[in-house]
């Protein structure tokens, strides 16, 4: 018996004038999360998707699995297939409990069953006995329509039906891509994924760039960063990255160039400087970090005021107001935690100050930077940075 999903869009349906863009969008996603296990139908009816598996059969709950990790889906159904007759239906419903029980962690003891929709006939609640009826027997359950451990809910539509037995929490937020691109900053740490997922939530395709201390800091360093944006991409299928080499080109200016106490500060700048020329060669209009107002020195109000100063581009900061705690459980909510807390040596611990200046100037901050080839040190990291590209592996279904 043939699964599908039922996709309900979520804001979507706010967003009046622009619909047909954002369904658009919402299919086009569907498909990149799937594709690398075949083509599936995808049908638009009554302001929401029906997605068919083609004609290869997928391993059970696999498309729910991937479906609930779009962003733009409110929720899911997940459920089979039918003809109306009244043959076909017995079967689908006990197919259907059938899988209810499978996906359930303990043995269910009660149901409820709903027929709606197209209903012109006025066979509804006939049906609703009839079929419960049928379930009852194949499987011992009672009914129960106040708490039931499995909703069974059968959607007549015109000439099919479906059955549905679970429905799941989308992510919700808005389809890839559909509010523009964006480059993260992506370091080894806790927060700039976090950061990074909630933007692409909001449908903003992010590539990111991460600067590493090569060949100072590990190797194992950099394979943490690849990791992280491979976990990533449960969230985006494909996610273009840049490494760009900290060291020799920005660090070493700054330790022999500059005062101790801004070098955080100053490196800050370099990063989103070298962000923002990135960011402009490919279409992209803002910069993403993980900072979180006054969690560590160099994120005081005026660090990262005199930081931003450094770009013309806005700096999204979606954690700015968030708490450590809140952002580690996001962190494990989105898949990348176990990664970032992986040991792993960080490129700015290597030239940190032991008393970073708390409350950079912009006027100090300048005259440092008016001792410094701003211009060239930016040139040769971008000479010397690598491109990957990271794409959806299933590996956790
Ligand atoms: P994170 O956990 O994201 O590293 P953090 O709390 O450790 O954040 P910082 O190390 O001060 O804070 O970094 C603040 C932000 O600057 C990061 O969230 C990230 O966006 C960016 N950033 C810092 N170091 C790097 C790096 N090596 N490469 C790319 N971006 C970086
Ligand atoms: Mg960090």
């Amino acid at each position: 018996m043939r699964e599908i999903v039922v996709v309900h869009f979520d804001e979507l349906a706010l967003k009046q004038g622009r619909r047909p863009y954002y369904e658009k969008a919402l299919v086009h996603a569907i498909e990149a999360v799937l594709r690398d296990v075949g083509p599936v139908r995808i049908r638009a009816a009554h302001g929401r998707f029906v997605v068919t598996a083609g004609r290869r059969a997928l391993p059970a709950g696999l498309l729910i699995d991937r479906l609930s990790r779009v962003f733009g889906i409110h929720h899911l159904f997940a459920g089979v297939e039918s003809a109306r007759d009244a043959a076909s239906l017995a079967a689908a419903v006990v197919e259907a409990a059938r899988r209810a029980a499978a996906a359930e962690g303990e043995t269910p003891r009660t149901f409820a069953m709903r027929v709606r929709g197209n209903d012109r006939e006025g066979r509804a609640r006939a049906l609703e006995i009839e079929l419960g009826s049928v379930v009852a027997v194949a499987t011992g359950w009672k009914v129960d329509l106040h708490r039931p451990d499995v909703s069974l809910i059968v959607e007549l539509a015109a000439g099919r039906a479906f059955v549905l037995h679970r429905r799941v929490e989308g992510p919700g937020g808005l389809p890839y891509a559909t509010a523009g691109q964006a480059v993260a900053l992506l370091s080894g740490g806790i927060d700039s994924p976090v950061a990074a997922a909630m933007m692409m939530s909001r449908g903003l395709r992010i590539g990111v760039v991460h600067f590493h201390s090569r060949p100072f800091t590990s190797e194992a360093a950099l394979r943490k960063v690849y990791r992280l944006a491979g976990a990533l991409t449960r969230w985006q299928p494909t996610i273009f990255g840049v490494m760009v080499p900290f060291a020799e080109t920005i660090q070493r200016p700054l330790a022999e160039g500059a005062p101790t106490a801004l070098r955080t500060v100053l490196a800050r700048r370099f990063m989103l400087r070298i962000a923002e020329r990135l960011a402009s060669e490919h279409r992209s209009r803002a910069l993403v970090t993980g900072d979180a107002l006054a969690q560590v020195s160099s994120q005081t109000l005026e660090n990262l005021a005199v930081t931003d100063s450094a770009v013309g581009m806005p700096v999204f900061r979606p954690l700015v107001g968030m708490g450590k705690a809140e952002i580690i459980e996001r962190a494990r909510r989105i898949g990348t935690l176990a990664i970032s807390e992986e040991e792993g040596d960080d490129c700015c611990a290597l030239l940190a100050p032991r008393n970073p200046e708390k409350a950079a100037t912009v006027e100090a901050i300048e005259a440092a930077e008016s001792a410094l080839p701003v211009e060239s040190m930016v040139r040769s990291a971008l000479d010397s940075m690598t491109r990957f590209r990271v794409r959806f592996e299933d590996t956790d279904t």
